[in-house]
């Protein structure tokens, strides 16, 4: 089954202006003529602030915008908080969900996360789901379990798995320069692959597109690329360089 690859930029809370935003998206559109759209699709993840502002400057280099968190909730009393409608209200198609930082940082738990991606199903959005174990829980010999887990609590509300990516993202990984090898990741990824097969179905598990995420960079793509059950990437530090556009290239 060959599936479309998808890489993601997720900018966190950077760059420091959106001027330096702007700065690189100018830089991003040299390189296009080296990426394949017909191989790759790519979304961007800016500050949510900015998200509508620079969306025509994102669209207009072939890639969508993508929110980095939305609520689970509708409309009402929910002070810093934005829906899932507000979101395709303005066109913005794409949210990631999970987040390893906003597990740990925002105590969100499985629940919370299942109860975002209930919402952007009802609506309509399309989420990536960032699911990963710690440090302790790799050392531990709980990966599968934890990414189990993780999944376990969203597959009930998944209805239209064409709007769901999986964002395979080891927390140790994630910003710490230490990527994991192409075989843990390919191993792990083959057992979330095989674990929605059971749980969902081969059909399902077929078409699914799973990321690896975690300190991928223009030196270590190529070879993760390389691997059957890696569908693209979803990077952080890297996509704020030049060269992101390197990695882009590297998977199309
Ligand atoms: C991320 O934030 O999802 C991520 C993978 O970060 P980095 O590429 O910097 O490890």
């Amino acid at each position: 089954m060959s599936r479309k690859f998808i890489v993601g930029g997720n900018w966190k809370c950077n760059p420091a202006s959106m001027k330096e935003a702007n700065t690189l998206l100018k830089e991003w559109k040299k390189s296009l003529p080296s990426v394949d759209k017909s191989k790759v699709d790519v979304v961007i993840c800016p500050p949510a602030l900015w998200m509508t502002t620079l969306s025509p400057a994102i669209e207009a280099l072939g890639m969508q915008t993508c929110a980095q968190n939305v609520g689970k909730n509708d409309a009402g009393a929910f002070t810093g908080e934005w829906t899932a409608a507000n979101l395709l209200d303005l066109n913005i198609k794409w949210t990631l969900i999970g987040h390893s930082e906003r597990r740990t940082k925002y105590g969100e738990t499985d629940a919370d996360v299942a109860e975002k991606v209930a919402k952007c199903q009802e609506i309509g959005v399309n989420v990536i789901l960032c699911i990963g174990e710690t440090l302790e829980e790799r050392e531990g010999g709980k990966t599968d379990e934890v990414n189990k887990r993780q999944l376990a609590a969203v597959i009930p509300k998944v209805k239209d798995w064409s709007k769901i990516v999986l964002a395979y993202e080891p927390v140790w990984a994630i910003g710490t320069g230490k990527v994991a090898t192409p075989e843990q990741a390919e191993e792990t990824q083959a057992a979330i692959r095989a674990y929605i097969k059971g749980a969902v179905s081969s059909d399902v598990a077929d078409k699914l597109q799973i990321q690896y995420g975690g300190s991928v960079s223009p030196d270590n793509c190529a070879e993760l690329i390389t691997k059957p059950n890696i569908d693209g990437f979803l990077v952080g530090g890297a996509s704020l360089k030049p060269t992101f556009m390197e990695i882009v290239s590297k998977v199309g």
